[in-house]
């Protein structure tokens, strides 16, 4: 049977607010357990939350690059679970009334682009951290721990349409949304830190079915790559399950990122299992036009615009302008580059430097672009030594590595290592001479008419410099000794 595979993803952003949703104890990570917390945000009795105008602010911002319809009139509402991370036993969400709903996403898969519907965009509260000991879950452990720090703190929850038809699609979906939140500058959107969390609902159909098969949530994916991984599994599951007569159960399941497979959790609750009643503490958000005018004022450039942006005015192809935008410091320091060094026409050669030689650096060295302690202005230095002789560019990727390896200056490398191109006529030529007296056979086949023999003599050439010879140079110079030119 062939089957088309259908998925919705609900995604957890952490908002980049200062304090926490409903008090004003500190969102800073990493404090010691329970020392960010009040009577609010650990639901004392008697006391009363306030909402946070910032978070609001973030998650209008997203909605509106997300092309969602902003409601005049929102409400939050309690969900009801007993878990030891919520001491309220309730966690402030939205429900019925959502801040804003109908939106999309453009997202390109290998070339393909495909517009995903956003169902809603909604503000409620994280829960607290559990750290089970003896155990990656609660169940098997022998205690488990809690730290509050998390409780209350600013989570935006983005519902996606079931529009997703493979988990490529949401493995590219959750990163087109990263990087969107990333530039608008609401979430850091760190999947492997948790800042974003996704959770997936994955259904098989038979192909040209129009009803929806059953469909299970899986949780506990840690990375883009868990995502298409673990859906990929989930993915075959279901057509197992479905090809050998059986049926699917409603359930979440658990994905594990060593065996890669999933487990099922728990059967799945259904709405009402949660008792979702208005929560009457808050009042509800309305925001004005005029608020909604200046946030929208405020949004800047969008990714997409950029991509096309850059592969108009700057003509670099597709694949590395998606390097390029990867994250909005990236761009800019193209930017800034391609402004210092003074044409537009150079901008291919920096797109080609930073997708290339310094991607490359910060992979093989784990550093993240923004933390490299490197200059627009130390790349063009180096790229402007490449023009006027001084390095080639062999030397000019030494440099370059011992720049950012070092956070020396680029001339102070260059004293320091003697790393510079001979390109010097005078030094150059007793080289050369050098070469033409070694190399007597060769010489006379060059002299007979066999052109390819100048490969093997700028060799020599370079061999002899230690690779310092300006090879272009060489070449010229040889064939002035040798009666060409
Ligand atoms: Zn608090």
């Amino acid at each position: 049977m062939n089957y088309e595979t259908v998925i919705g993803l609900e995604t957890h952003a952490q908002l980049l607010t200062e304090s926490k949703m409903f008090c004003s104890c500190s969102t800073k990570f990493g404090a010691p357990p329970n020392t960010n917390i009040c009577p609010i945000c650990t639901g004392q009795p008697g006391t009363l939350p306030v909402t946070n105008k910032k978070a609001i602010e973030l998650a209008l911002k997203t909605a509106i690059a997300l092309n969602c319809k902003i409601e005049p009139h929102s409400i939050f509402a309690r969900k009801h679970y007993f878990y030891p991370d919520l001491p309220k036993d309730y966690q402030v969400s939205q429900y019925e009334e959502p801040l804003a709903t109908g939106g999309y996403l453009e997202i390109e898969v290998d070339g393909i682009k495909k517009r995903i519907g956003i169902t809603r965009v909604h503000l409620e509260e994280d829960a607290g951290k559990l750290i089970h000991v003896g155990a990656a879950r609660i169940m098997g452990a022998e205690e488990s721990l809690v730290d509050y720090n998390r409780t209350g703190t600013p989570l935006m929850e983005i519902v996606s349409e079931p529009d997703l038809r493979s988990p490529r699609d949401a493995a590219v979906y959750t990163q087109t949304l990263a990087n969107l939140l990333q530039y608008i500058g609401v979430c850091d959107a760190k999947m492997e830190e948790g800042s974003l969390r996704c959770d997936a609902n994955l259904s098989l159909r038979p192909v040209g079915q129009r009803e929806f098969g059953t469909k299970t949530e899986v949780k506990n994916m840690n990375s883009f790559k868990a995502i298409e991984k673990a859906l990929l599994a989930e993915e075959k599951r279901h057509a197992e399950v479905l090809n050998e007569g059986g049926k699917i159960v409603q359930e979440t399941r658990f994905f594990d990122d060593v065996t890669e497979t999933t487990t099922g959790m728990r059967s799945k609750e259904f709405a009402h299992d949660y008792r979702y009643f208005p929560e009457p503490d808050l009042v509800p958000v309305e925001p004005s036009k005029e608020w909604i005018d200046e946030i929208r004022e405020s949004i800047g450039e969008l990714p997409a615009a950029i991509e096309q942006r850059f592969i108009q005015d700057y003509k670099i192809a597709k694949l590395m302008v998606k390097i390029l935008i990867e994250k909005k410091l990236i761009g800019r320091f193209f930017e800034e580059a391609v402004k210092l060094y003074g044409h537009t026409d150079k901008a291919p050669i920096i797109a080609n430097w930073i997708a290339g030689e310094i991607a490359a650096y910060s992979n093989e060295n784990h550093k993240r672009f923004e933390d490299l302690d490197f200059t627009p202005a130390q790349l063009v230095e180096i790229l402007r030594l490449i023009d006027d002789g001084t390095l080639s560019g062999k030397m000019a990727k030494e440099v370059l590595f011992t720049v950012l390896k070092t956070g020396k200056q680029v001339k102070d490398v260059i004293a320091e290592s003697g790393l510079t191109q001979i390109s010097n006529e005078a030094e150059l030529e007793k080289i050369v001479q050098e070469v033409i007296k070694n190399n007597p056979k060769q010489v006379k086949q060059f002299k007979a008419g066999k052109e390819t023999v100048m490969m093997f003599l700028v060799g020599q050439v370079m061999k002899l410099s230690k690779g310092r010879a300006n090879p272009a140079l060489a070449n010229q110079l040889l064939k002035r000794a040798l009666g060409k030119n």
